[in-house]
């Protein structure tokens, strides 16, 4: 059934954004991810009719169809920042990176849900009353966010990507995705990408058929697969649950070949972009094709 399935990478934009479908292209690839501008700078300028013109031909070009490009926003956005400015700052931000996919005519916005930044002791990460209470302040803040960015653009869903759970990243449990979901306003607009590597450490197995299915049921029970819009496909560095992000090339990590064998041959995971954000580009293009032959 793998023709069902769109693969790629997140590829280059280096030298403008229109480089990009031409980049994964060359690799096999039916599906990519990019950064719209530098993702470690706040402000970018904004993108002239030339380049819009240029990277929609280059996407035509390519084969790739707009609905498998998943572009990631900027890693300085936190939309559940504690302090105002910096949480203004974040979401104009983010508005900005909405508004860029736009204009490309991309229909998705790729993104980390945010983090509350208070720095707990092991103790009082414990206290799970403590941690639910912190956490839950931060996710309202974090679908606030969403809300106010989503009445102010259109088109654009925005895809909310789980973590590994490091420091005190949120949206590492299928709970804290249903959590945001259920406070967005227009359910049309909102969608999650699950990433394996984070998905492994934040501790959901998926290395035998029956620890797969067994996520993938309390995923389609918590969150729901009408809101999986894309994943990233990365083997793991750390173990099972160890909360710590570091992707590795596939085959090569603690989660093995299997998971992503099981993953090619599940029709859940039709049609929407499967992205490789594995630690080697040199060899994505026979990680593709070691995809595609599952
Ligand atoms: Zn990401
Ligand atoms: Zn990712």
């Amino acid at each position: 059934m793998t023709s069902r399935k769109f693969v790629g990478a997140h590829v280059s934009a280096s030298g403008g954004v229109y480089n990009a479908p031409m980049n994964a292209k060359e690799i096999g690839a039916k599906a990519f991810a990019l950064f719209t501008k530098n993702q470690r700078q706040w402000v970018a300028k904004p993108l002239d009719d030339e380049t819009i013109a240029k990277f929609k031909e280059a996407l035509d070009a390519s084969g790739i169809s707009a609905k498998h490009v998943l572009p990631h926003d900027s890693y300085l956005i936190n939309l559940g920042h504690p302090e105002v400015e910096k949480l203004e700052k974040s979401r104009a931000a983010f508005i900005d990176e909405l508004e860029r996919c736009d204009a490309l005519g991309l229909d998705k916005l790729n993104f980390h849900p945010g983090s509350h930044l208070a720095k707990l002791t092991k103790k009082q990460k414990e206290e799970s009353a403590l941690l639910q209470t912190i956490e839950n302040k931060c996710l309202d803040v974090i679908a606030e966010s969403i809300n106010l960015a989503l009445e102010q653009t259109q088109n654009v869903k925005a895809v909310i990507e789980n973590t590994a759970g490091q420091g005190s990243n949120l949206g590492y449990k299928f709970e804290h995705l249903a959590y945001i979901i259920e406070r967005i306003k227009d359910k049309s607009r909102i969608g999650v990408c699950i990433d394996t590597c984070h998905m492994f450490t934040a501790g959901y197995d998926i290395r035998t058929k029956e620890a797969y299915e067994k996520t993938w049921n309390e995923f389609g029970e918590i969150v729901g697969f009408e809101y999986l819009s894309g994943m990233h496909i990365n083997d793991s560095k750390p173990p099972l649950g160890a909360k710590v992000d570091r992707h590795h090339s596939l085959g090569k990590g603690e989660i093995g070949l299997d998971a992503f064998r099981f993953i090619m041959n599940d029709e859940r995971m039709d049609d929407i972009p499967l992205i490789l954000e594995t630690i080697d580009e040199t060899i994505w293009a026979e990680e593709i094709a070691l995809l595609y032959s599952f």
